[in-house]
């Protein structure tokens, strides 16, 4: 009953003549999978990628967003100006959003309720460090991620809630998860969700592995009963190799 979900994050690559020919290998490929397939362009490309695509089953997600409505924000955008172009999912609390531009889980609390009353769909991110995975801390960190992110919200909030478990080692390292520690993780996680709103809930919520996902290696991951799909970096800037992943259930 949960729904299985490729989703591309192109970070930030792709100007408007690579994106517009990314696009167009993406209209020639096929699907055979039930999975929901989404790509998120950067800003500038967004609305094009929206209009290239409304035709398609591929559905355009952002990257990011602010959490205001408008305002004095100099550089930001937010989720009313993403629904203005058809844009209604967006992905929240990636590690590198988290590293980089220093977004807490306070903040991201915040990004979540802006996207949810806009009615948006929110890829929420979270994911243990290196060190955290040595110190065997890492379900201690996913647990704190995701209460601090989202256990403020109401169990009826979660049907626009997609997670995405993406251990920090794992993304653009080439190194991934073993099967068995995404499985590990995603039951984890599952169980936290179900202590918190009760089985049926849990059971309902996609939970998507990301780090160094592959076509050689995503038929293995996404064979295990916890893990609904997919967040893909590197592998989503080739149609091909993003479209192996999008069949490999
Ligand atoms: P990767 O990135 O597939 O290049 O490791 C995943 C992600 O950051 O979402």
């Amino acid at each position: 009953m949960r729904k299985n979900i490729v989703a591309g994050n192109w970070k930030m690559n792709n100007d408007l003549s690579q994106t517009e020919s990314l696009l167009a290998d993406l209209k020639n490929q096929t699907k055979t999978s039930n999975a929901e397939v989404l790509v998120a362009p950067t800003f500038t490309n967004l609305y094009h990628a929206y209009e290239a695509l409304r035709t398609t089953d591929i559905e355009v997600a952002a990257q990011n967003m602010h959490f205001a409505e408008n305002g004095a924000y100099t550089g930001e955008i937010s989720a009313s100006m993403l629904k203005s172009i058809g844009v209604t999912t967006v992905i929240l609390g990636h590690s590198e959003r988290r590293e980089y531009f220093n977004e807490t889980d306070e903040l991201l609390a915040k990004k979540v309720d802006a996207a949810l009353v806009n009615d948006m769909t929110v890829i929420f991110c979270f994911g243990e460090e290196l060190t955290d995975r040595k110190s065997g801390n890492q379900e201690n960190i996913v647990d704190g991620q995701i209460k601090n992110g989202l256990f403020h919200l109401p169990a009826t909030a979660f049907k626009n809630i997609i997670l995405a478990y993406e251990p920090v080692w794992a993304i653009g390292t080439g190194e991934t998860a073993s099967p068995e520690q995404a499985q590990d993780m995603h039951a984890f996680i599952r169980k936290t969700l179900a202590n918190k709103y009760g089985n049926d809930l849990a059971d309902s919520v996609s939970i998507l592995y990301g780090g160094s996902c592959k076509p050689g290696n995503a038929q293995e991951i996404f064979s295990k009963p916890d893990v609904d799909g997919g967040l893909i970096g590197g592998a989503a800037l080739k149609a091909e190799d993003f479209f192996a992943i999008v069949n490999a259930f």
